[in-house]
């Protein structure tokens, strides 16, 4: 768990299993994570940082998408639960799947999801999957939610993009902190649908930015780079 700002953390990302960095904001009343991490035990390992940091449990948990490493481990909280409505319309179609090792490799052999998902999920949870067990979001958005934690403002907004259709990102507004969840993560993007994305991006005005699969925080011009180097590999 290392700090963003003084009333924000970020625990961090493991690309061993695909665990996604998760945001933590502390409020004066309330408290947030971004993300519900890849299993129950990834939010075992959070608890667990919590408790050393003497930091409280979550009141809300926001999922930024639908991707099973942002939201597997949500029955291990007890915190209300949100995400958008397009984000619940895909969880409960992932609810309705086979999660065994066999059929997830089946659907890797068939190309229906990258082999390296089977193989992260493999190192996650190894043979045995008891450790997938679901529990929906409790509620829905339809665009946007702003949760005020008392000092910190986190507003939440549908984003879209070639990644997940149903991607968010949570702007904090006091210390202009932006979570991107995956929204940078395409391989798919052509010049204009790019510039849009990062016009909308540097739109927020936000100081920091943090990606779900980076062990970053990025200043502002640290951010502007970042997005210059995936111009300049655009080809078409
Ligand atoms: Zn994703």
């Amino acid at each position: 768990m290392i700090p963003v700002t003084s009333r924000i953390f970020m625990f961090e990302p493991s690309e061993y299993s695909r665990r996604p960095v998760i945001g933590y904001f502390e409020g004066e009343r309330r408290s947030l994570l971004f993300d519900a991490g890849n299993s129950h035990r990834h939010a075992g390992d959070i608890r667990v940082e919590l408790v050393k940091h003497r930091k409280p449990e979550p009141d809300f948990i926001v999922i930024s998408h639908h991707h099973w490493d942002h939201w597997f481990g949500l029955k291990a909280y007890k915190a209300v639960s949100l995400c958008s409505e397009k984000t619940l319309e895909e969880i409960r179609r992932q609810t309705a799947l086979d999660w065994s090792s066999d059929a997830v490799w089946d659907r890797a052999e068939k190309g229906l999801i990258p082999r390296e998902t089977a193989r992260m999920m493999e190192n996650e949870f190894g043979m045995k999957r008891k450790d997938i067990d679901f529990k929906l979001p409790d509620m829905t958005f339809r665009k946007k939610i702003t949760i005020d934690l008392g000092g910190l403002k986190c507003r939440v907004e549908s984003f879209g993009g070639s990644h997940a259709r149903d991607s968010v990102v949570l702007f904090e507004e006091t210390e202009k902190v932006l979570f991107l969840g995956d929204v940078l993560y395409t391989d798919g993007y052509k010049q204009p649908q790019f510039d849009k994305t990062a016009e909308k991006l540097l739109g927020y005005g936000a100081l920091l930015y943090i990606e779900s699969h980076a062990n970053k925080i990025y200043s502002n011009k640290q951010f502007l780079r970042r997005l210059e180097s995936i111009r300049r590999r655009i080809t078409s």
